[in-house]
């Protein structure tokens, strides 16, 4: 699968100097959607894991179908003021100012192994605040996986003690 082919490249959006990385090329095509869900399951299927969470928005698209190949339940991890019953929340640093995540504190119970599943790894920012939501709430993060990686922003640093997957690098 030639997925750099596929993936549309959108140049300084949605700011100057971002090259976006449009998926919606990918997940509109039967066979690389198939294979794009197919490869991300692989990574982990030897790995035992309870529930995949998947960050909002795009992390939702990748993350449920992993969990339904793998038996494994979905948790979504939302922006604040989203989920209705009551949340744990996580707030971390940008380059500007401040960000926060949320996720249902029923969703992890103690022990449980967990997956998570997000569309693209840049500077590891949003992934690092959902492993901490998880590991909050008692759950084992067992591995880490992406659809793409912008390797040169350095993300897999703050994630060196997990199991990191990535389908396409940049
Ligand atoms: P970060 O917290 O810096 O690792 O950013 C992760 C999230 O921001 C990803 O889940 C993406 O949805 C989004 N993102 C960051 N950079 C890009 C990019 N160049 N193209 C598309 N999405 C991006």
């Amino acid at each position: 699968m030639n997925y750099k082919d596929k993936i549309r490249e959108i140049e300084n959006f949605p700011e100057e100097g971002i090259s976006f990385k449009d998926i919606t090329t990918v997940l509109k095509d039967p066979k690389y959607l198939k294979e794009t869900i197919d490869e991300l399951t692989d990574y982990f299927s030897d790995v035992d894991v309870d529930i995949v969470v998947g960050p909002e928005s795009r992390g939702f698209i990748f993350a449920t179908p992993v969990a339904y190949n793998l038996g494994a339940g979905f948790v979504p991890v939302r922006k604040p003021g989203k989920l209705p019953a009551e949340v744990e929340k996580f707030e971390y640093d940008l380059e500007y100012g401040k960000d926060a995540l949320e996720i249902h504190v029923d969703a992890i119970m103690d022990g449980m192994k967990v997956l998570i599943i997000d569309d693209l790894l840049a500077t590891g920012g949003t992934i690092s605040a959902t492993a901490k939501l998880v590991e909050k709430l008692g759950g084992e993060v067992v591995g880490l996986g992406f659809f793409i990686e912008l390797v040169d922003l350095n993300g897999r640093d703050k994630l060196d003690k997990y199991n990191v997957k990535s389908i396409v690098k940049y």
